[in-house]
Formats: C-alpha cells, structure tokens, sequence
C-alpha cells in the first residue's frame, strides 16, 4: 500500500479532483492537461483507459482549448496503464527487456510443468489454464499481495479441512500448494532471468519493474500525473492498489491529480481511494450537469429505453434515427455517438448497417483478432499440421482464398481441386495428404474410363495439397517447439496470396498480427523452453493466444463516432445513442475467478460482486448526462435464438426529460428502397445499384425465358439413360446434360455405384456365357438350384479381387444373407417365375442407331439417333422379346422411357424378314428394393407392348421439346426436388408440378 511521502523528498502533491458530471469531467481534463508552460507540459502526463479514450480527448483537448490560444500546440504524455509502464520502463537505463505476456506464458508453462512433480495440481493444466494461472498471479501481485501472502492467508482459511472429509476444501488446499509452487518457480526464474545482463533470455516482469523504478538513480520524466480512469471494481481498464502505491512513491513524481464524477466517487472510491493515496487533498470543480432530452421511439414515453427484435433491427433504427436528427439540424455528424458495452458486433453490424444507410462513421476500438479471416486460415492450417488432415480439412486449407499454389508455372485453380476431390471421393483413396500424388497417379492409372483433362487437373491440385500437407509435417514431429511453430508460420508465408486492393490494408494488419504472434511464440520457446510440444496442446495454445489479441483497424476519420462506454466519457457530443442495453451486457461483467470463492478471495484483498455493481451503475448515472441536446436508449430482444431482456440500469434515465418520437415512415436501407412498391433507387450507388440496373433489365417473370425456355436446340445423338432425367424433370435435364453441371458425388465407406454397377454387370454377363456354353437355356425350377450354384461360384471369383470390407457387404448383396435374397437369386426367380422358354439370349446389346420415333400423329415418325446398352435381351420361345434392366437401388417411376425405348429398339434390332417381334416382357430388377424386387414397365391392366408403343412416342415428346429449348423446373413429383443435386442452380421459386400452371408471381 502507498506509504506517506518519503522522509527527506520534496512532499508530493495529491489532489482528488471532484466533477459533477461527465462534460465538468472532459473540460478540467483538457484544462489541467494543458496548463501551464510547455516545459510543464511535456512532464506532465495522463492515465486514461482505453487508446480509444486517449484519441477522444485529444480531440476534445484540440477543439476546446489549443484552438482558442495562439500559440504553438503542446500536449502532454497521453497513457494507457501498458503505455505508461512500458514508458517507465524506457526510462530506465540498462534495464532489461520487459518480457512479453507470451514470454511469461512460455515461462509459467515451464512452472507448472516443474511444480507439478511436487505438488501435482488437482486438476489437468490445460494451455487456457496456464493463462488463467499467470492472470491470477498478476492479480494477485497488483493487489499488493506476495506470494508467501497469498499461501498463508489461504493456508488460514482452509486451516483444518485436511482432517476433514471434504474433498472440495482438500482440492483447494492441493490447489492452493500447486499454485504456490508454481508462483515461486516462475518468480526464481524471472529473477535469474533479470540478472543475466546482455543475454537474449534477459527479461522482467512489470512487478520486478515496479521494484526498479522505485530504486532508480535517474528521474522518470515525467513530474506530474494526472489520473482520469478509475480504480478496479469501477473499471476493468482502471489502476490496482500496486499501481497507486507505485504513483506515491516514484522518486520524481511532485503531483498526482485523481480527477473523478461525483457519482463515482460516492460508489465505494473515495473509502478505495483513501486507503492507496493517503493525504490526498479535496477539490472541487463547480458545474451543472446536463439535462438532455431522452428520445423514446415509436411514440411510446412510458418507457426509457425501445426494444427491437435484434441487434441489427436496432443498428437500423439508430441509423434512422442519425439520419432524421441531420436532417433537422445543421451540427457535423461527428457530434453524435453510438456507445455500446461490447465493440463486438457493433462494429462489424455498423459498417454494414450504417454503410447501408450513408451514415458516415469513424471508430478507434481494437477488433479481435480471431474474427479476422486470416485467423480462420490460421484454424485451417493448425487442424492440418495437428492431424495430417483428411480431405476435407487438407482440401478445406488450399483452397483458402488467402493462400495459392503454383503447379508448372501457372495457379492451381479451384476447378484443380474440385477434380482432386471428386477422384479422391470416386476412387476411395485413403492416402494421407502429403501421400496424394502417389495415391492419385495408381487411381488414375486403375481408371476405365479416361478423362485425361480431368486427371490432370487432380494431378496438378494433388501436388499442392501434398506440399501443404508435408510443410506443415514439423509440426507433429520436430524436435523443438519453436520448430514446430514456425513449421505454420513458414506454411502461410510460402504460399500466401497477395491480398485484393478492396481490403488490403486491414488484411496487412491481420496477417502482420498472426505472423508476429507465431514469431514470438517460437521466440519466447528459443529463449525459455524449447522442448517438443504435444501438438494437440500446442494447437490450443495458438488458439488461445490468437483469441487474446486485439488489432487496430481504423475505420473512418469523419462521421458518427462508435465507441465504447468507457471512451465515451472522453468525448463530446450533442446526441448519444447507448446501445445494446440487455442484462448480460449492462453492466460490464466481472470475470470469475476459476480458482477460489469470492469469501476467499476477499482475503486477499479482492472487491466484493457489491463494489463492483454499485460502480457499474455510478458510471451508467454519468453516462445517461453524457449528450449536451438528446439520449436514446435501445436494447433487443434476441440474441441468436435466445430471449434476452432489457438491463434495470435503464431506471437510471428515468429522471430526464422524455420525448416520444413519432414513426416515420422514411425508406433508407436499400432493401426498403428496392423491395417495396414505389422503388426509390434515387441517388443509389454500388451493389445495390447494380443489382437494380440487373433486375431492372431482366425481363417479366412470366417471359418463357424465366421458365426455362432458351430457344431452339440442334438435333444431336441422344443417351437414352439421360432422357429419363428430362423425364423427372425438364430442368433437370439442363442442368445436368445441356450445362454440362457435375452432380456432386456421393462418398462411399464401400465401392462406388459405378463400381458396383460394373462388378455385377460382369458377374452376370460371365454367368450366361457360361451357361449357355452348358448347354443351358432358360433358366427354371428344375435348374434354379443349379443356376443358383453357378451363380455363386462365379459372384466368389470375382469378390476375392476386393478388399476385405468390401468383400463382405458385396458378398451379401450377390449372395443374400439371412434377412435378404442376393442378386442373383432375384433375376432367376423372375425369369422362373415368367414360365417362357429361351431361344437365346443377348447381353449388354448395343441399341446405337437412328431409329423413328412415333409422334402421336397420323404422320411420318421422328427420326432420332440413340445410344444405348439393354442389360439383357431374351428371345423366347413365342417369338417374343424380353427386355431387363438392373438397377442397383430401385425401380424408376412410370415416368422412365429407358427401359421402353430399348424395347422399341429392340424390335427393329430383333426384326426377322421384316416383321418385328413383340415385347411381351420388360422388368426392371432392382437390387436395392427387398419390397419390390421386379417390376414390370406395363402399367396395371395393360401389356408391356402397350407400354413400349407409349413410352416411344413420350421419348420422342421429349426429344421434341428438348430441341425447342425447353426445360422448365416442371418436377414429375415436387418430392424430387428435396434431394435434386441441381436445385441450387434451380428457379424453384416457379416449380410447379408437370402440367400445373406456373407459380412465382411478378416481383
Ligand atoms: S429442384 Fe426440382 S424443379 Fe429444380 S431441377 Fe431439381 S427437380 Fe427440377
């Protein structure tokens, strides 16, 4: 604690200046801190809290008081309390370097893992604990506690429950001696640390700091001290106990004013205050507080403070509200604020919100670091160098839009990687990343069907993945920590992407801030602790220290200010708008302490929830007298999906005037502009322009283009397979066959449907050879069981080429299994079950030709060229045909012409001294539908030439419409579309269902 003035120095001057209110408070500010002659100034500095606070009166002091004098501009030292420490540290010659937080991280980290052989802790130290230990610690010290302190009081409080059954008061006592353990090691090595003059590991602490500038030869520079941030319990960004009783006792130091409101001298300061600064000497500023008028919205003055639905509800009407009070008054906007408690996310929604509605702003805060984009690259690389990566995640990292890759001297492109992807998922390779390029060169090697284009593309996207991959490898397996740092570092750096103009600065920032954090960290292991880490705990120490750090990005120098509630106190303004004011926000938070009760800590000097509560609400009291001219107060009523309510500290406003502010009905966010009839798009400008210069060229909805007709299309060669699409739906069609648009693939634990589809085509294709080279026909109840041995004997052959996995789910499926008939059993059960004999049979029959097409009419038929493959082709013993299909799942809908317009081929194929002979069997048989195994094309009560005839003529429908340009999003079901892979490109807002009137209506 402060000591009285030392015996033998010039008495120190120690004034606590009182103000009424928060404009007295600015203004004694800005005079105390000019007063005087230049030389005064210069060794005069100020205290604030935050470096948004210090811009703000500096502005204040600039307007006010250095415009009114005609002389040379002389301001004195503005500090925040690290400013001011790493100032007094300059000050001091020869002194070591002030270790960094992540240095004395580094070296608790060491400390725990030492004190954790002695006294193991009763809890697993995790990397966020470590932080939360060496807060604690520093806590603990600023409130003028020492270690032995801190042992003994506790050892006190919990004397006697180490004979006790209590497990809780024995873990705190373990606690209490790991944390003692720990303090002791870090504070011997933190001494040696700061007698090894001239070594790179040379370092202190602000503790051991404090002790040296007390013994200093030489003067700080600074004479006098003006204190204009409050004490802990008042503000988190205040002074401690350690530093008052610094400021009493700085050899150099001849004043130390404390300037404070009223309100907040009365919350518990003054009985604070006394006890740090003894001797302090009362003064009072005279003046009256402000009165200003509070705005209620919606016309409502029973009430304080206007609830919205969200947060950028409520960012929205106080954009409105900015623009109706410039619009009455002629005052710069820059003398009107938006205040919050937490910068987030009132400033990302600002520059959004406020951008939107033309509302010039300006902001000072720092912005985390971890909501920046390059900190989720940083995410992506440490799962890669964490795990190895999978796909996903190795995939997921290259293709960052803040990273490249070059490959035979040109970029990999993300169509690279999508065709590396797709490989990868076709050809189940199980390769690690940095193994692709060997992994992709034997699936494309295995390949059937060829795709050279494709294949070099994965190729190339297969290389940069695998070099991603290997660079980050250190990072699991070097011998240092620091090595295994810079191993991410080193990654992002040889392949970052210069950044676009549009956000070049900020990203500047951004990446300078990660790369120095990585670089320090490995720098701070170099110096104190080099040792491997467990890349799993080295990952979460990344993580924790990026989400710690906090970087400026100034944004705007002209407009509204957006500022917190703290640095709002420094600023001058006519019109405030506090924001934001739900429960969990006003007032500020107090952390928790994870280590001990608050009875506990009261022992060593910690404040009581009460201080702390009735200080929140004394600064909110100032806050509300803050605006010269006009107060809002908002709030919102859901934070995500949660309720939240409005704060109690509202009551605090009740006092002042109220005003009810009518509705307007003024549309100035573009969406209002443009969505409701009339359009007001004057004086728009950017996207939102662009976007109307686009809508307003589109034509009508009810156009044909709108509904999927793109003019006429050439007659081509046609797949009969993906005719069943246009089926389903016409759009689909498009996308798929005319776009040229990939479905995206389906992963498979076993093989592929291709895979699949190929397996079992010639698992049978081998079976009928064979049987017929037995002497075999068809197939019936006397030779089933037979067939069905066959059948296996060659499903065997060909399943023991598989992996083990895949042998047995194939197995299963050709097979049957207890619940399930196999594959082949199904297709002779149906042939046995259709009792005609066969004459011969045919297997994957090409169908290819040019065939005509019946159209409905009278007239002569369509010509159209198909391509086609029938799985099978039975000629039967009454001259007829039977047609078969395998499906590996099910049976299509009545829809399918497939498996009709083979037939139809078929019976010009079959054709015998011209005659054509009938199709009096086509089945699908599906191996994928227990319930309905085969199923027949003829619709009930109808025959399966019947159904050929019609299923020609829709073929040829189709062919017709294809070639007219038309695909309307026209589903044969709307249930289609749920797992339709095109519906993202899809217009399903006029989906209708085939032959039902189109939907959308004209927007
Ligand atoms: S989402 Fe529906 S309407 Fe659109 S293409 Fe797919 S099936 Fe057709």
């Amino acid at each position: 604690m402060p000591q009285a003035p030392t015996a033998g120095r010039v008495p120190q001057r120690r004034r606590l200046i009182r103000v009424p209110d928060l404009a007295t408070f600015r203004r004694t500010l800005a005079a105390a801190a000019v007063d005087g002659d230049p030389d005064a100034i210069r060794r005069r500095a100020l205290i604030l809290p935050s470096r948004g606070a210090v811009e703000l009166l500096r502005r204040s002091i600039e307007d006010t008081e250095l415009s009114a004098v005609d002389r040379a501009v002389v301001l004195p030292s503005m500090f925040t309390r690290e400013d001011w420490l790493a100032d007094l540290h300059a000050s001091l010659p020869n002194a070591p370097r002030l270790l960094s937080r992540m240095e004395r991280e580094v070296l608790f980290e060491r400390a725990t893992r030492v004190a954790a052989e002695t006294a193991p802790p009763p809890f697993h130290v995790r990397p966020g604990l470590t932080a939360a230990i060496l807060d604690f610690y520093d806590e603990l010290r600023r409130r003028g506690r020492t270690v032995a302190r801190f042992s003994s009081a506790l050892a006190e409080q919990l004397a006697g429950a180490e004979d006790l059954d209590d497990r809780g008061s024995q873990a705190l006592i373990q606690q209490t001696a790991f944390l003692t353990s720990v303090f002791e090691e870090y504070e011997r090595n933190v001494s040696a640390a700061s007698d090894l003059t001239g070594d790179a590991r040379s370092g202190i602490d602000e503790h051991l700091l404090r002790a040296r500038a007390l013994a200093a030869a030489e003067p700080w520079r600074i004479d006098h001290i003006i204190v204009a941030v409050a004490d802990h319990p008042t503000d988190p960004r205040g002074l401690w106990p350690a530093d008052f009783d610094l400021l009493g006792r700085l050899p150099a130091l001849a004043a130390i004013d404390i300037v404070v409101t009223d309100n907040t001298h009365d919350a518990g300061f003054r009985e604070r205050i006394d006890k740090e600064v003894p001797d302090l000497e009362d003064v009072r500023v005279a003046g009256t507080p402000r009165s200003p008028v509070l705005r209620v919205a919606n016309g409502d003055d029973a009430r304080v403070c206007t609830e919205y639905r969200d947060r950028e509800e409520e960012v929205r009407a106080v954009a409105r509200a900015v623009r109706a009070q410039a619009a009455e008054a002629a005052a710069p906007l820059s003398r009107t604020a938006v205040v919050f408690q937490r910068p987030l996310p009132y400033l990302y929604l600002a520059q959004q919100v406020l951008a939107e509605a033309g509302v010039p702003f300006q902001a000072f805060d720092a912005l985390p670091l971890s909501a920046e984009p390059y900190a989720a690259l940083v995410d992506l690389a440490l799962v890669v160098a964490r795990t190895g990566g999978t796909r996903d995640s190795a995939l997921a990292l290259a293709r960052s839009p803040l990273l490249q890759f070059e490959q035979g001297g040109s970029a990999v492109t993300l169509a690279d990687y999508a065709a590396l992807d797709r490989l990868l998922i076709e050809s189940r390779v199980s390769a690690p990343p940095s193994g692709y390029v060997a992994a992709i060169a034997d699936a494309i090697a295995r390949q059937t069907r060829k795709d050279d284009a494709r294949a070099a593309r994965a190729t190339r996207a297969a290389f940069a993945v695998a070099a991603l991959a290997t660079s980050l490898a250190p990072f699991r397996g070097a011998p240092t920590g620091s090595a295994q740092v810079l191993a991410v570092l080193n990654t992002l750096r040889a392949h970052e992407r210069p950044p676009i103009a549009a956000n070049r600065e900020r990203h500047l920032r951004a990446r300078s801030a990660v790369h120095a954090s990585l670089a320090a960290l490995a720098d701070a292991f170099r110096r104190y602790d080099d040792g491997p880490r467990e890349p799993a705990a080295l990952s979460a120490m990344i993580h924790h220290w990026i989400e710690r750090q906090t970087f400026v990005a100034r944004r705007g120098t002209t407009g509204v200010h957006l500022v917190d509630a703290v640095a709002a106190r420094f600023g001058d303004f006519d019109h405030v708008h506090i924001v934001g004011l739900v429960d969990a926000e006003w007032p500020e938070r107090q952390r928790r302490s994870i280590f001990y009760t608050s009875g506990l800590l009261n022992t060593l000097g910690w404040p009581g929830d009460i201080d702390h509560l009735t200080a929140q609400q004394a600064a909110f009291r100032d806050l509300v007298r803050l605006p010269a001219e006009t107060l809002t107060l908002t709030a919102f009523q859901l934070e995500g999906e949660a309720v939240v309510a409005a704060t109690p500290l509202t009551d605090e406003a009740r006092g002042l005037t109220r005003e009810a502010v009518a509705p307007r009905d003024v549309r100035i966010f573009a969406d209002e502009r443009l969505a409701l009839a009339p359009l007001a798009a004057d004086g728009m400008t950017g996207a939102p322009a662009e976007w109307l210069a686009l809508r307003q060229r589109r034509p009508a909805l009810s156009t044909p283009e709108y509904r999927g007709h793109v003019g006429p299309l050439a007659a081509q060669e046609y797949r009969v397979s993906t005719l069943d699409r246009y089926a389903d739906c016409p759009f689909k069609y498009f996308a798929g066959s005319v776009l040229g648009l990939d479905e995206e693939p389906a992963e498979e634990p076993s093989l592929t449907p291709r895979e699949r589809g190929t397996l079992l085509h010639a698992i049978f294709e081998k079976f009928y050879r064979e049987w017929a080279a037995a002497g075999r026909r068809g197939i019936n109840t006397g030779n089933l069981p037979e067939a069905i041995e066959r059948f296996e004997r060659i499903a065997n052959e060909s399943l023991d080429a598989l992996p083990e996995a895949d042998r047995v789910l194939e197995s299963a499926r050709l097979l049957g299994s207890i619940v399930m008939r196999g594959a082949g059993e199904r297709v002779f059960l149906a042939e046995v079950d259709d009792k005609k004999d066969v004459v011969s049979r045919s297997l994957e029959v090409s169908l290819n030709g040019t065939y005509e097409f019946p159209t409905g009419g009278f007239g002569p038929g369509k010509p159209i060229a198909i391509r086609g493959v029938a799985d099978r082709i039975d000629e039967l013993s009454d001259g007829t045909l039977r047609i078969v299909d395998y499906k590996l799942t099910r049976a299509p809908g009545d829809q399918a012409v497939q498996l009709k317009v083979y037939g139809y081929a078929a019976q010009k194929r079959f054709a015998k001294d011209g005659r054509e002979p009938d199709v009096s069997v086509g089945q699908y048989i599906s191996f994928g539908d227990d319930s309905n195994a085969v199923t027949s094309i003829a619709e009930k009560n109808s025959t399966v030439a019947l159904a050929v005839q019609i299923g020609a003529q829709q073929f040829a429908q189709h062919v017709t419409r294809i070639e007219a340009g038309e695909f309307p999003p026209e589903p044969a079901d709307v249930q289609l579309c749920e797992w339709c892979a095109f519906s993202h490109v899809c217009r399903r807002e006029s989906v209708t269902e085939k032959g039902e009137e189109g939907g959308a209506a004209e927007a």
